[in-house]
């Protein structure tokens, strides 16, 4: 048997920093169970300290996982943030606390203001802290990558000799060559005495797009846990993507001694559900999960593989859950139906959900005779969002064409109920509802991203909008609309963002 390479997911923590991808716990929820389905070993929740939407996801995720998985919640070596962390863990089967510091020059100097004896010393305090809630304790050696080799042996046998069962090993920048990062995981195998009775974990970001393969270089030099998330989503150029790496250790298992238990199968349907969640989509080239990752144009390439798949396809894409035969629902698809597929697709209703959901559906499917699973996923996000909305759409219309000056009439709901209707004119249709918009939710804003893409395939497809808006503060929200309409869908969008600034304003 090869060694198991641990799946440390933190789509819903590193992912969720990542700007303009913030997820309510609903929505997190949702990912959750798609992890779950994914079969991945660790789930990172959230930042229990950091807000109480944070904490709730935590501990409502900890309920979720049972015995399936276990689930890490982050703290800074700060004992409130343990006591906080240990709190929202208190009903997890198999909880972990992810404690940690810094250790590189930068972050001791500059960052914290101490020095090396009060590093370890602050480290270890935070292990034996957390041991008093859980026996798995995970210590973090924040911005591992540009530290010391020695002063990281001393760190890390420090933290293992106080009890942590898992050291996390980040290349927190994106700044290290994949080589030299394996020479820095081997040297840590070679000199910290009781390493093997610990797992050693790698936790690396894209910042020179070589987040796969740093985790990588970990992985062959000992690392049997890897920390990543689904579509690469994490702070700045992101993460280490959960596919890519499952499928690298998956295609060449004999040389590198290792294995995963994830359920490939799972991967394309998360890669949806998290860019749909988070607005965030992922490039058409994307490795493993990018709608070409297994398109041929050449015909030389498609010659090939019509003869014989492997000539120029590495990943039978059936593996990783591309080109799955797709359930399509009609009109004539009943309760039971509806609610069987969007179980499949992680979406849990009963009762007068239901029935609202039903109803939703079938008004679509009247417009459009055969509803995908991407349409259903659409259509329940966008309840999603209607519910939680403070301003709602009531009414659009909208003139313009040559030579009219477009031209938009707007009514929304506020957020006591009350119907408020304007009139804007713009450059263009667009352009006209967002000044309606902005003459009805007057907060300081600046639109720095608009873009539309159809759900599925076919003239009759729902058009999704995606928007992100900057804030006065400099923090960005996103937004996203689906309609038959791309009129209509691009002013959900909008007010979806707006909306989502404006409920943490309050
Ligand atoms: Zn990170």
């Amino acid at each position: 048997m090869t060694r198991k390479i641990n799946i440390f997911d933190t789509t819903l923590r590193d992912g969720e920093q990542s700007p303009g991808a913030s997820m309510n716990t609903e929505e997190k929820l949702v990912i959750a169970r798609q992890l779950l389905r994914l079969n991945v070993d660790v789930i990172e929740a959230g930042f229990p300290i950091s807000s109480p939407g944070d904490f709730e996801s935590v501990r409502r995720i900890a309920e979720l996982a049972g015995e399936d998985a276990t689930v890490a919640g982050l703290t800074r070596a700060i004992e409130k943030d343990i006591d906080v962390a240990a709190d929202a863990l208190k009903y997890a089967k198999r909880p972990r606390i992810h404690t940690g510091i810094g250790v590189s020059p930068s972050h001791m100097r500059d960052k914290l203001r101490i020095t090396e004896d009060q590093c370890i010393e602050r480290a270890v305090h935070a292990v034996s802290y957390a041991k008093k809630y859980v026996s798995d304790v995970q210590f973090y050696a924040e911005d591992a990558g540009r530290s010391d080799y020695d002063f990281l042996v001393k760190v890390i046998q420090a933290v293992v000799d106080a009890g942590a069962t898992v050291v996390n090993i980040p290349d927190t920048t994106g700044y290290s060559l994949p080589e030299e990062f394996g020479q820095r995981i081997k040297y840590l195998m070679d000199n910290v005495r009781g390493i093997e009775n610990v797992t050693v974990s790698v936790h690396c970001h894209n910042d020179l797009g070589m987040a796969t393969a740093l985790a990588m270089a970990g992985v062959k030099n000992g690392a049997t846990q890897v920390e990543c998330t689904i579509n690469g989503l994490g702070e700045r150029a992101g993460n280490t993507a959960m596919e890519e790496v499952v499928m690298a250790v998956r295609m060449h298992e004999a040389e590198l001694d290792a294995h995963t238990d994830i359920n490939t199968r799972e991967f394309i349907k998360a890669s949806r559900l998290v860019s749909s969640i988070t607005g965030m989509n992922v490039q058409a080239n994307k490795a493993i999960v990018g709608a070409n990752a297994f398109a041929h144009s050449s015909g030389i390439h498609q010659d090939g593989v019509l003869k014989k798949r492997d000539t120029y396809e590495i990943i039978d894409p059936a593996d990783v859950g591309a080109g799955a035969s797709q359930i399509v629902l009609t009109a004539r698809s009943g309760h039971a139906a509806l609610k069987h597929r969007l179980e499949e697709l992680g979406y849990e209703f009963e009762g007068e959900q239901l029935d609202q959901v039903y109803e939703a559906f079938l008004n679509l499917a009247d417009k459009k005779k055969e509803v995908y699973d991407e349409d259903l996923e659409s259509l329940v996000n966008e309840r999603d969002r209607e519910e939680s909305a403070l301003y709602t759409l009531e009414s659009v219309q909208i003139s313009c064409g040559f030579p009219l000056t477009p031209t938009a009439t707007l009514t929304l709901a506020n957020p006591e109920g009350e119907p408020i209707t304007v009139c804007a004119y713009g450059t263009g249709p667009v352009d006209a509802v967002y000044k309606a918009v902005n003459q009805i939710i007057r907060v300081d804003n600046d639109l720095t991203e608009f873009s539309v893409q159809s759900v599925t395939r076919g003239i009759d497809a729902l058009g999704e909008v995606t928007v992100r808006v900057k804030a006065g503060n400099g923090e960005v929200y996103t937004g996203r609309g689906a309609d038959g309409d791309i009129i209509v869908s691009s002013t959900k969008a909008y007010l979806n963002a707006l909306n989502r600034l404006l409920s943490e304003k309050r």
